[in-house]
């Protein structure tokens, strides 16, 4: 582990160097690479986590998709920036920190890593990724991805260590900061050893994304864009809504179109194009998944589909009459597990929403825009979508605030979370 804490060291120092113009010229070959294999990665993801394929596949063009904004945008972020002063000169400039961590999850294998690491070293950083223990083989693929795109070894290397370990690589004088995507438990734990050296974090943490539905939504729309946000990828993302708020008028019909389009979705092998929806990760997430529903049956939840577990296939199900004390709602639920609950008023949906320990984002459905924009300050949350799902662009900050965790990747906020912000006066 040291030697290659030394490399990451060594490549940095002459990395950090160059000009933002060569440290870019990578980032075409590495799109490229990952366009012209995306079959064969996506195969690899779904391989190790089960997704499925044609949602691997537009994994790894997005990952293509970042590397080329951040082509197009890098160097406008990071430019100089004069600012007028009393002084006869003064201006700020991005330096980059040095080596940094990427400790990251499973459910995005791919894309996890690459809007942390892509922004990272090009900010003139190297990074370490300690990638999740059940996807080796994609952890590794990502190191031999960015040793074909020409970049110089160490600038991106594959740290597979147990989670044990992070912390003293954290600790290790040469990290100069750590980005942790996951859950709230590793979240604290890295930002504990971090705090103890007085190292910056960032952390993307959990999410209970409520999905609101108002009286004049156009049903119809909404329910089509409510299956993709909480059964793509099994359900397994932090974006992913996970508490509807439906208004009480609206609620049974909303209800009786989403069981009929969930019910209608394929399963089957990942590896087959046709699937839309597979299995979770691992069987420990379907159990953790079925106890957390059960337990909501038990305390008054209704179910209206699904609910059944077959090894690491959970069934997409719907929970009506769901109260803010049960686990559907309380805790981030990671599959495919719609928790329904009702509201009069708009006000009423606003507390439900922000009834969260979590604040990643939330989606509205209205066709009164005018009216919901007056309320957008009221949701706490690092992201209010209005008509859309909750996803990630890599031209928007993305983050979150609460136990969703602090700091922000992706856009031009992104690239500056790592760097020195150097303040320049001239007299
Ligand atoms: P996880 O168990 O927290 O694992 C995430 C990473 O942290 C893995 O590399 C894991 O290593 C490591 N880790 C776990 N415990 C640790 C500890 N005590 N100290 C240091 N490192 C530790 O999360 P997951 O199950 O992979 O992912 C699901 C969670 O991630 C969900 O809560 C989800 O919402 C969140 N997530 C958030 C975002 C976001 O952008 N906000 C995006 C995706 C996922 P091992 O695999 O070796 O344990």
């Amino acid at each position: 582990m040291e030697n290659k804490l030394e490399l990451s060291r060594d490549t940095q120092s002459i990395w950090q160097k160059e000009t933002i113009e060569h440290r870019l010229s990578f980032l075409p070959q590495l799109a490229k690479i990952l366009s012209d294999n995306k079959q064969k990665y996506a195969e690899c993801i779904t391989n190790e986590m089960h997704k499925p394929i044609t949602q691997a596949i537009a994994e790894v063009e997005k990952c293509a998709l970042l590397c080329t904004y951040y082509y197009e945008n890098a160097a406008q972020f990071l430019a100089t920036k004069h600012i007028k002063t009393d002084a006869s000169e003064s201006f700020v400039t991005y330096e980059p920190l040095g080596v940094l961590l990427g400790v990251m999850p499973w459910n995005f294998p791919f894309w996890q890593v690459f809007r942390f690491a892509v922004p990272s070293v090009m900010a003139g950083n190297t990074v370490l990724v300690k990638h999740a223990s059940n996807v080796p083989k994609s952890a590794k693929l990502i190191q031999t991805i960015f040793e074909e795109a020409g970049f110089p070894k160490g600038c991106y290397q594959d740290l597979p260590i147990p989670s044990d370990e992070v912390a003293e690589v954290i600790a290790n004088p040469i990290i100069k900061a750590v980005s942790l995507t996951g859950s709230e438990q590793a979240g604290i734990a890295v930002a504990t050893e971090a705090g103890k050296h007085l190292k910056k974090c960032v952390l993307e943490l959990g999410g209970n994304n409520a999905f609101i539905v108002l009286e004049d939504a156009n049903l119809e729309k909404t329910v089509a864009i409510a299956v993709n946000a909480r059964m793509q990828n099994a359900g397994q993302s932090c974006i992913a809504s996970k508490r509807f708020l439906l208004h009480e008028n609206v609620a049974d019909a909303f209800v009786s179109q989403l069981k009929t389009a969930i019910q209608k979705l394929k399963t089957g092998n990942p590896l087959d194009k046709t699937t839309e929806i597979g299995s979770l990760a691992r069987e420990d997430l379907a159990e953790e998944l079925e106890v957390q529903v059960n337990k909501s049956i038990e305390m008054g939840a209704k179910l209206v589909c699904g609910g059944k577990r077959t090894e690491a296939f959970y069934e997409p199900t719907i929970l009506t009459n769901v109260s803010v004390e049960m686990p559907v709602f309380k805790e981030e639920t990671f599959g495919p597990v719609v928790a329904v609950t009702t509201f009069k008023t708009l006000e009423e949906a606003i507390e439900l929403s922000n009834t969260s320990e979590f604040g990643l984002g939330v989606s509205v459905f209205t066709q009164d825009i005018e009216n919901i924009k007056k309320h957008i300050s009221s949701f706490n949350e690092g992201a209010v979508f209005i008509n859309e799902m909750v996803k990630s662009d890599p031209r928007l900050p993305f983050g979150g605030v609460k136990k969703s965790g602090y700091g922000r990747e992706l856009s031009e906020n992104g690239i500056k979370e790592f760097v020195n912000v150097k303040t320049v006066v001239i007299n």
